[in-house]
């Protein structure tokens, strides 16, 4: 048994505050109650609906929806042909489905170190790994910020490899002045309530590639011809042809009522994300106890999906985990985003990894921490975090 960590005694909040909240409005409601009653409520006319909108917002040329990104990110893996034998190169900060679906589809992760400032992939280090073996480049575009694209689509096109971008924290993240999801590559968003719009559970996949998308399309339903859900319609046919043994990955249509009405709201979502943030770069500027997130040195548009300042161990008496425990003691929710993928003992012990083959991967790892941040996020509630981030700071300098 280890000892509790040791947490002061201070004028608490006096309910939870959470790190995050899905933001759900009565149409959302309204449109989830329209499916129940409709009799239909698997994969049907709603989500046909948020797939061409979500596709229009993004700007994506095809689009397929999902049960989840991680569901999302199988199939696109999948549909780009990827298997045993061969190595793809994704980024150690992320959330570790980006990793074990390039396991499940039998494929090896190799792994590029990030900026400790931007805590983006750095371009250099995908470059550098590259091999015989390399099949595809799966950058993360972490909390919002994109990674810088160009160069990676240079290194693709150069080494003929697929791109597949993990944009589960991007929807509505721009890059030189374009969304992501509009670019020549295969991308996917989730919509995990933490995620900037929610379905309950959910992904989409948007590509540039026809083929890739049929594929998405077959794997994504039993191996069964696309519209296969059409098939009890008046117009469907009841019979069905099956090309190859695929998975059950559809979104219902309960979960895209939800986003149908959640797609509207997301620029108005990422704004008053990125006024709190603003907020807390500003209360946070002259502190010592914390690193704070810098922006990507090309032109960008931020979605703000996390606050992830970088606890400043060497400064404090106390680590990331009790300053976390801290946070918790006073009523204030933190998140953990991420805990550096090679760290886990199954990449670990399958790989040999050690914790300083990735050094900036591993220094963020260790200090990294998300506070609360969504559109719902009241002045007053993110005042008490900002004067808990202060009291701790201040009771355990060094
Ligand atoms: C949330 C997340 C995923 C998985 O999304 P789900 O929709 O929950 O499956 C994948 N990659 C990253 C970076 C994520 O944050």
């Amino acid at each position: 048994m280890t000892e509790p960590a040791p947490v002061s005694r201070h004028a608490e909040r006096t309910s939870f505050l959470p790190f995050s909240r899905p933001t759900i409005g009565d149409a959302e409601i309204a449109e989830v109650i329209d499916c129940l009653r409709s009799g239909w409520i698997t994969t049907g006319p709603k989500v046909e609906r948020f797939t061409s909108d979500f596709a229009a917002y993004v700007g994506g040329r095809h689009a397929s929806a999902v049960s989840s990104a991680t569901a999302g990110l199988h199939l696109a893996l999948m549909a780009h042909g990827i298997g045993p034998g061969d190595e793809v190169i994704t980024s150690p900060m992320t959330f570790v489905a980006t990793l074990n679906v390039i396991e499940l589809a039998g494929a090896v992760p190799v792994l590029a170190d990030i900026d400790r400032r931007t805590l983006q992939i750095r371009v250099d280090d995908v470059a550098r790994r590259i091999g015989p073996r390399t099949r595809a480049i799966v950058p993360v575009h972490f909390v919002g910020q994109p990674v810088d694209l160009d160069p990676v689509l240079d290194l693709a096109r150069t080494h003929g490899l697929a791109v597949i971008e993990d944009a589960a924290h991007a929807a509505g993240t721009e890059y030189k002045g374009k969304r992501i999801g509009s670019f020549p590559t295969t991308s996917v968003f989730s919509f995990h309530p933490n995620k900037n719009i929610t379905t309950g559970e959910g992904g989409m996949v948007v590509t540039h590639d026809e083929a890739v998308m049929s594929r998405v399309a077959l794997l994504k339903f039993h191996g069964m011809s696309r519209d296969a859900w059409k098939r009890f319609d008046r117009a469907g046919s009841p019979r069905y042809d099956v090309a190859l043994p695929g998975y059950k990955y559809n979104m219902l249509d309960m979960q895209a009522a939800l986003g149908i009405h959640q797609l509207p709201r997301l620029d108005a979502f990422i704004d008053a994300r990125r006024r709190l943030a603003e907020r807390y770069q500003a209360a946070f500027r002259d502190l010592d106890a914390l690193i704070l997130p810098e922006p990507v040195p090309y032109p960008a548009r931020h979605a703000w999906h996390l606050y992830t300042p970088l606890v400043n161990v060497d400064a404090l008496t106390i680590d990331r985990d009790a300053f976390m425990a801290e946070l918790k003691a006073r009523n204030i929710g933190v998140g953990l985003h991420y805990t550096a993928a090679h760290e886990f003992s199954y990449y670990r012990d399958r790989y040999g990894w050690c914790p300083d083959d990735y050094p900036d991967a591993h220094f963020v790892s260790d200090r990294i921490l998300s506070l609360p941040l969504y559109p719902a996020l009241r002045d007053a509630d993110q005042d008490d975090v900002i004067a808990a981030v202060h009291d701790i700071a201040q009771r355990s300098a060094r």
